[in-house]
């Protein structure tokens, strides 16, 4: 392999549902897709920028940002993460993709942080920040067709959050799928058609009972989770049905219950899923090579 090869890659940031932190435990939603030597953040739940950089990004080369629904778990560090990239030196145009509602959370985020924005641009002669980002809302179709790149949009079901959208990336024949915040959403199945990657948010059914216990508005959480997210088995189902190569369990629900492991997840996910298969934790990378010899975890483990 050459050097300068351009090496496809997902890493998972952040993998746990919802926006709650625990002590040593993982970060709300944000993923790393390195696809035809574009860098693409999807999501950007709290610890986005960590994740980046420890990935071995350079914020100055952040490109496109992508959010799925405008859920805190999904969009909260957006505006934390440009603004840090800006005062890293950051030279080239962020191109952000969201619902409907991105361009006034960009706004409104850049008025909160006035005093410090226009401080730095006199006194460390940088350039304006709202002008080096744009942000595009998209709905359900195309979202962006750029130099082989090609972003496709499905809503999917997510009540009580109608713009909430799953995203299929295609780049030179490799795709990567991901779901977003779902239900049990079939058309999945046929947005995810043959894809490399599913990346699907799942839930565990045994855990779901003991967060409700520890969580103080209980009955009301049973009820949104039940109604806006899937199953591990329901996530295995669309990926059989889509017949795509790799399935990630991502989002997970929940993530950081001691009594729930990886062979939990495992387990429940097998009674609908046969193929290779990723349990998501902060930091795994999934390579995207179609030769499976080349098909390699730079660190993590990995299911086959
Ligand atoms: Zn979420
Ligand atoms: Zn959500």
């Amino acid at each position: 392999m050459s050097v300068d090869r351009v090496r496809d890659r997902l890493v998972l940031l952040g993998s746990k549902g919802g926006p709650a932190l625990r002590p040593g435990g993982p970060w709300p939603s944000s993923s790393l897709l390195e696809l035809g030597g574009r860098t693409i953040v999807v999501d950007c739940g709290l610890g986005v920028t960590r994740g980046l950089v420890d990935a071995g990004i350079n914020l100055k080369t952040l490109d496109l940002i992508f959010i799925t629904h405008l859920h805190s778990d999904h969009v909260l560090e957006l505006g934390p993460l440009i603004h840090t990239a800006w005062t890293a030196g950051l030279a080239n145009q962020v191109s952000v993709y969201g619902p409907s509602g991105t361009a006034d959370y960009w706004r409104h985020f850049c008025q909160a942080m006035e005093f410090d924005i226009d401080i730095r641009i006199v006194d460390e002669g940088r350039p304006d920040i709202r002008e080096l980002v744009s942000v595009a809302e998209f709905g359900e179709g195309a979202v962006l067709e750029e130099s082989g790149l090609k972003v496709t949009a499905l809503r999917v079901d997510h009540p009580p959050v109608t713009d909430c959208f799953a995203l299929r990336f295609e780049h030179d024949g490799k795709s990567v799928v991901f779901s977003s915040d779902t239900a049990f959403f079939p058309p999945l199945a046929d947005f995810a058609r043959g894809a490399d990657i599913l990346v699907h948010e799942a839930m565990l059914e045994q855990g779901i009972e003991r967060l409700v216990v520890r969580t103080a508005n209980g009955a009301r959480l049973r009820e949104h989770l039940l109604a806006s997210h899937s199953f591990a088995e329901e996530a295995g189902r669309i990926a059989s049905d889509a017949g795509v190569k790799r399935l990630v369990l991502n989002h997970l629900i929940p993530a950081d219950d001691p009594e729930i492991g990886e062979a939990d997840w495992i387990a429940a996910v097998r009674k609908t899923w046969s193929g290779d298969l990723t349990i998501a934790r902060d930091g795994l990378v999934v390579g995207l090579e179609h030769d499976p010899e080349k098909w390699e975890p730079v660190f993590g483990k990995d299911h086959a």
